[in-house]
């Protein structure tokens, strides 16, 4: 299996391929705040402005983020058996959860709202976060940790936040390696929608009626 240098460089090539379809305008603004995006050290290593719209930034960080959930789910399987226990059990609860709307999606789209915003006048018939949860099964309760369990397990998750640690150093460290390329790609095929787009705008604003355009500025 390729390193994590390797791994970098397979999702900056993977992003590249995926911008030239990106479309400005083609996305709602959010109106929540993006947990994965907002202060993430990899939008920095990436060397990301802040005018780089979200999708673009989520696209990337979301697929760089997979490189780092994964070496730490390795690391868990391989050296952490008590919290690989306590995961598969997690999940297990999810699974009898029932539905989730938000599984299986690509990293581009994990951690976006699965629901377009409502707009006035135009009801949806349902929602896909009203099905969150349908199918559910009921689950027996687990049994409590003893002390000795819990302490073992704090050790563990302990272990699991320093693989986190030095895997996102590592990540973060690899992907400044392509910021030019990234840079590049931004200046080539977001910066003319986003110049174009304000034009239009200010285009809109020079109807009769309006002070001329000096007057504005
Ligand atoms: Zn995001």
């Amino acid at each position: 299996m390729d390193g994590i240098d390797g791994r970098v460089r397979t999702a900056v090539d993977v992003w590249l391929r995926w911008l030239p379809r990106w479309q400005i305008g083609s996305a709602r603004p959010r109106t929540r705040i993006c947990r994965r995006c907002v202060g993430s050290p990899i939008a920095t290593a990436a060397g990301f402005g802040p005018d780089v719209p979200h999708p673009v930034q989520h696209a990337l960080i979301g697929r760089v983020s997979t490189i780092i959930d994964d070496a730490v789910d390795d690391y868990t399987a391989k050296n952490l058996p008590l919290l690989k226990r306590e995961l598969d059990r997690s999940d297990a609860r999810k699974r009898s959860a029932g539905y989730q709307p938000a599984d299986g999606l690509s990293p581009e789209f994990q951690g976006l709202d699965v629901d377009p915003e409502p707009e006035p006048g135009s009801p949806f018939l349902f929602t896909l976060a009203e099905l969150a949860g349908t199918g559910a099964q009921a689950t027996s309760p687990r049994e409590p940790l003893s002390d000795e369990a819990k302490a073992a397990l704090h050790h563990e998750i302990a272990l699991s936040d320093e693989c986190a640690r030095a895997t996102g150093t590592a990540v973060c460290l690899a992907l400044v390696e392509h910021r030019d390329r990234i840079a590049e790609a931004i200046e080539r095929l977001v910066e003319p929608q986003i110049e174009a787009l304000v034009s239009d705008m200010f285009r809109g604003l020079d109807v009769p009626g309006t002070p001329p355009r000096g007057g504005l500025f």
